[in-house]
């Protein structure tokens, strides 16, 4: 598998860190080799997304919404897994690797706060003492986030460094990382970084798409024709796509956040688009897409949906991009926020802003014909968190 080619996707991904990092990831190439298909740790790891993430979760027929487009839609509802979003699954499967390669202690980086919250919610669960860095400006932003965390009993490090956001957090998750490495795990929140995280990320969500291989089968006797997942780091939409992948008659669409800007191929207009518009580069450890001016800099993205308010991809994202097996796609802060309203009227669903850009997707593709007849799209998570965000918008 791709981890014999040392997780590369073509010329993208690798081990892009700095020396001091090695041992680290190497170790946890290790471990993850030797537990990804041990009967026990799998077998446990089912039982916490089963009976605690409330797992599988359904394959939804959205019956109205379906007789609007005029045709058959599925929403996978990763809404309904606990704490609202598909991140969990994520976070239980990294914990508990930690815990089997005997790691006693969990560090995270959040920017908003919904991957620190999970990492809290796995932490407390399986009983590992667990420290979230997060920045200054963040942490201000996202009191509720905040007091989540600590009520699971997770310590919030504030980070005051540079800008006080996301990447000013991951500097000093990795510094904490290097120092600690013996009994520290450094969970990552998205298929994005050096190998092996783009690869474990994706296999943790991959229980996406298998559930919808075997639930569209169920419901209508063959795959469907398109699928739609929106698209920050990407791990809800390679987790939901991973298994369709050799499956080619199977359109996959991955929809990023075109920000403020309208059907633009415009850098300034598209401002967190990196399969649309980034360009080669390494962030994080991997070589992938990532927005950046033309001196190297990264640019900062911006999206309504703090979840898609990322300057990169995961590079495989980036690889399946390139050869052609998936197509990216992109729609408007102002589209998602009509997509958010229509499924909230029309199937009683309030779906995150994240999710809304999917949803957007097909209202933007359905009479074009390009989705097919039956489309699958999945639902990430559930929009309360976003209700402020919304109201002052003005849309309700
Ligand atoms: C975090 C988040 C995303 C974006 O992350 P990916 O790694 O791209 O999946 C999308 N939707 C929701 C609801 C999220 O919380």
């Amino acid at each position: 598998m791709n981890i014999k080619q040392k997780g590369k996707f073509g010329r993208f991904g690798g081990q892009f860190v700095p020396e001091v990092l090695m041992p680290a990831v190497k170790e946890l190439e290790q471990g993850y080799k030797q537990f990804r298909d041990d009967p026990e740790f799998k077998q446990e790891l089912d039982y916490y997304l089963k009976d605690f993430a409330g797992r599988p979760t359904p394959l939804y027929h959205a019956r109205r919404l379906s007789e609007k487009y005029g045709i058959t839609v599925y929403l996978k509802r990763e809404d309904l897994v606990h704490g609202g979003a598909h991140k969990l699954n994520n976070t239980l499967g990294q914990a508990l690797l930690a815990k089997y390669m005997g790691k006693c202690r969990l560090i995270a980086e959040t920017g908003a706060g919904q991957h620190g919250t999970a990492t809290a919610m796995a932490g407390a669960n399986l009983g590992i003492p667990t420290e979230v860095y997060m920045g200054a400006k963040d942490i201000r932003r996202q009191r509720m986030n905040v007091y989540r965390m600590e009520l699971m009993g997770t310590k919030v490090i504030p980070v005051t460094s540079g800008s006080q956001t996301l990447k000013d957090a991951i500097n000093e998750a990795l510094r904490d990382w290097v120092s600690n490495v013996e009994d520290t795990h450094y969970l990552i929140g998205s298929v994005v970084g050096p190998h092996p995280y783009p690869t474990i990320v994706r296999d943790f969500q991959s229980v996406i798409g298998n559930e919808v291989k075997h639930q569209i089968m169920e419901k209508e006797g063959r795959l469907p024709d398109s699928i739609i997942a929106c698209t920050g780091g990407g791990s809800n939409a390679i987790g939901t796509f991973y298994p369709f992948i050799p499956d080619t008659e199977v359109k996959l669409f991955a929809v990023e956040a075109g920000g403020s800007g309208m059907e633009s191929t415009d850098k300034a207009a598209l401002h967190s688009a990196s399969l649309c518009v980034g360009e080669e580069g390494v962030l994080h450890g991997a070589r992938t897409r990532i927005l950046q001016d033309p001196y190297g800099q990264i640019l900062e993205s911006h999206s309504i949906a703090a979840g898609l308010d990322y300057s990169g991809v995961g590079p495989e994202l980036t690889y399946l991009a390139e050869t052609g097996r998936i197509k990216p796609a992109n729609t408007s802060d102002d589209e998602a926020l009509a997509a958010f309203d229509e499924l909230s009227r029309m199937e009683g669903i309030i779906p995150a802003l994240e999710s809304s850009h999917a949803l957007a997707y097909l209202a933007k593709a359905a009479g074009s014909g390009e989705l097919g007849e039956i489309v699958v799209i999945n639902l990430s998570g559930r929009g309360d968190k976003d209700l402020e965000t919304v109201l002052e918008k003005g849309v309700m």
